[in-house]
C-alpha cells in the first residue's frame, strides 16, 4: 500500500442544530484520514448563515468530537496558526479576498432586489426550468452607487466547457459550465456565502482534502471555478455516502437513532463502540470484520475502500457492538467505566459487592444505563409492587405444596447453608426431590421472591451474592406478602 502523506483535513460543519451521529460521521471519516497519514484534523465552523445559528450548537459538536475520541488538533477550543476558526471572526479575509475577484472580474456588483429575483425565480418555474441570474447587473446602464445594497456575484466564465473532478470516492464527475449560475459569493451585510467562505478557508488553512457527504456534490464545480479564479489548486475531494434510516428512508431521523454523541455516552455507550459503528457507515476493509478498535480503524482506512451506495443506520447493530464489548470488557474496566451509572443505592455498597453484582449481570449488559434496571435488587429489597410476584404464585405449576410453603421450605433448608454455590446448588436440588416438586418450578419461586423479578442473573450465583441474611430475609417476607 502506497504511503500517503500527511493530509490537512477539515470537518465544517454549520452551527444551524445539534449534530446528530450520523452527520458526525464526516468527522470521524477526517479525523481517520488525518490519523492514518499522520496529518492535522481542522475543525471550522461555518456560521456564516446567521439567520439560522443554534445557541450552545459549538459546544455541542466540541463535545462531541471530544466525547468520541476524535477531538481536533486545530479549531476554536484548541487554537492553532491557521485560526480563528469560526467563519464569523474572519469577515475581513473574505472581504480583502473579494476585492481581489472584484478587481480581476470574477465578481460584479449585483444590486437587484429580492422582488426581481423572486420574479425570475416564479418564470423560470412556469417555464419549467432552472433558475439562473440574468445578469441584469452586468450591464454597466443598471450600474447604482457602490454605496447603494448589493452583492458579489461570481461570474460563471464561459470556458471550460465541463468542470470536472476526480473524487477519491465517486471516481471522474463533471458538471456542464452552462448549468451553473452566477452565485452570490458576498451578501449585502458583508457576511460571505458558504461557496465563498468554504473555499478561501479551504485554500487559507492548507487543506489538502475534503471529506464531506455527497449532497455538496452539486456545489464542487463553483469551488473550483473559484479556486481557479484565485489561481489556487484545489484540494482532493471525497465525497461520502448518505447515511439512511434502516428502512432505507432517505432521511436519518430521531426515531432511527438520529442523537446526538453525548446522548450515547449518557446511556452509556461506548465511544469505541459508536466510532466502530460509525466508521462502518460507508466504509469497510472488505473483511467480513465487524468490531475495529480505533488504532485498527487508524492503521486501515484509506479513501479507496470508501463505499459509494448509501449506507443504513441500524442502531440494533451499534447496541449489539456495543454489548459486545461490554461482555468482553475485563470487569475491572468496566467497573471504572459504569461508575456513573449505578443505582443510587448502590454507592453504600463495597466495591468487592459491586463488582459481583456487575460479574453476575455483564452477559446481559447491552449498554451501562441498563445497570440500574439489571441490578437493583442487589441494593435495595424488592417492594413486588409490579405484581411479578403473585403472578408467579398464581402459576399452575404451583399445587401441593404451596407457592409460600415451598418458599418456607427453602428459608428453613437455607438457614444452615454456606451459601457456597455448590452447597446452594445441592441442597436446593435436593430440596425440590424431597418436595416432589420440580427444580425449575422451586427456583423459580425463590428467584422472584429474593430478586422480584421472573429474569435475573444465575440462581445460586445471585443468591451467593445477596447473602444468607438477605436472601432469608425476602424469602420471609414474600411469603409474609402472600399469606396477608
Ligand atoms: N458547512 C457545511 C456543512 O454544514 C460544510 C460542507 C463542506 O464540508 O464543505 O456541512
Amino acid at each position: 500500500m502506497p504511503m500517503s502523506s500527511p493530509a490537512r483535513v477539515r470537518f465544517a460543519p454549520s452551527p444551524t442544530g445539534y449534530l446528530h451521529v450520523g452527520s458526525i460521521r464526516s468527522g470521524l471519516f477526517n479525523w481517520l484520514w488525518a490519523r492514518h497519514t499522520g496529518g492535522v484534523f481542522v475543525l471550522r465552523i461555518e456560521d456564516t448563515d446567521r439567520a439560522r445559528l443554534v445557541d450552545d450548537a459549538v459546544e455541542q459538536i466540541n463535545d462531541s468530537l471530544e466525547a468520541l475520541g476524535i477531538a481536533p488538533d486545530e479549531g476554536p477550543r484548541q487554537g492553532g496558526k491557521y485560526g480563528p476558526y469560526l467563519q464569523s471572526e474572519r469577515l475581513d479575509i473574505y472581504k480583502s479576498h473579494a476585492d481581489k475577484l472584484l478587481e480581476s472580474g470574477a465578481l460584479y456588483r449585483c444590486w437587484c432586489t429580492s422582488e426581481r429575483l423572486d420574479a425570475l425565480r416564479t418564470a423560470a418555474q412556469k417555464a419549467g426550468v432552472a433558475f439562473k441570474y440574468d445578469r441584469f447587473c452586468i450591464k454597466s446602464e443598471n450600474h447604482k452607487s457602490e454605496s447603494d445594497p448589493h452583492v458579489l456575484r461570481f461570474k460563471i466564465p464561459e470556458t471550460p466547457a465541463v468542470v470536472g473532478w476526480d473524487d477519491a470516492v465517486r471516481g471522474h464527475l463533471e458538471f456542464k459550465i452552462t448549468e451553473l449560475d452566477d452565485f452570490v459569493a458576498l451578501k449585502s451585510d458583508g457576511y460571505p456565502t458558504y461557496h465563498f467562505a468554504n473555499v478561501v478557508d479551504d485554500h487559507l488553512m492548507e487543506i489538502s482534502h475534503v471529506l464531506r457527504a455527497d449532497e455538496w456534490v452539486p456545489s464542487t464545480p463553483k469551488h473550483i471555478l473559484l479556486f481557479a479564479a484565485f489561481g489556487w489548486n484545489e484540494p482532493v475531494y471525497a465525497h461520502l455516502p448518505p447515511v439512511q434510516g434502516p428502512d432505507g428512508k432517505k432521511k436519518l431521523s430521531k426515531r432511527d437513532g438520529a442523537q446526538s454523541v453525548g446522548e450515547y455516552i449518557d446511556e452509556g455507550y461506548l465511544p469505541e463502540a459508536l466510532m466502530s459503528f460509525l466508521a462502518s457507515l460507508g466504509w469497510n476493509d472488505g473483511t467480513t470484520q465487524e468490531i475495529y478498535s480505533p488504532e485498527e480503524l487508524i492503521q486501515k482506512f484509506t479513501l479507496e475502500r470508501i463505499q459509494k451506495s448509501p449506507a443504513m443506520f441500524d442502531l440494533e447493530r451499534l447496541t449489539w457492538i456495543n454489548g459486545k464489548l461490554i461482555r468482553e470488557m475485563p470487569l475491572e474496566s468496566l467497573l471504572e467505566r459504569s461508575e456513573a451509572f449505578w443505582p443510587p443505592d448502590a454507592r453504600t455498597f463495597s466495591l468487592e459487592y459491586r463488582l459481583q453484582a456487575l460479574e453476575l449481570v455483564q452477559e446481559r449488559l447491552k449498554f451501562l444505563a441498563e445497570l440500574p434496571e439489571l441490578t437493583d435488587f442487589f441494593f435495595t429489597d424488592p417492594t413486588y409492587t409490579d405484581g411479578a410476584l403473585e403472578a408467579e404464585a398464581h402459576s399452575s405449576r404451583y399445587g401441593s405444596p404451596s407457592f409460600t410453603q415451598q418458599l418456607d421450605k427453602a428459608r428453613d433448608a437455607l438457614k444452615s447453608s454456606d451459601f457456597s454455590i455448590e452447597q446452594l446448588e445441592t441442597w436446593l436440588r435436593q430440596l425440590a426431590a424431597d418436595l416432589d416438586v420440580k427444580p425449575g418450578t422451586l427456583f423459580s419461586a425463590i428467584r422472584v421472591a429474593t430478586t422480584g423479578k421472573k429474569a435475573a442473573p444465575g440462581l445460586f450465583e445471585t443468591l451467593r451474592v445477596l447473602g444468607r441474611e438477605i436472601c432469608l430475609k425476602r424469602l420471609q417476607a414474600a411469603s409474609d406478602l402472600l399469606n396477608r
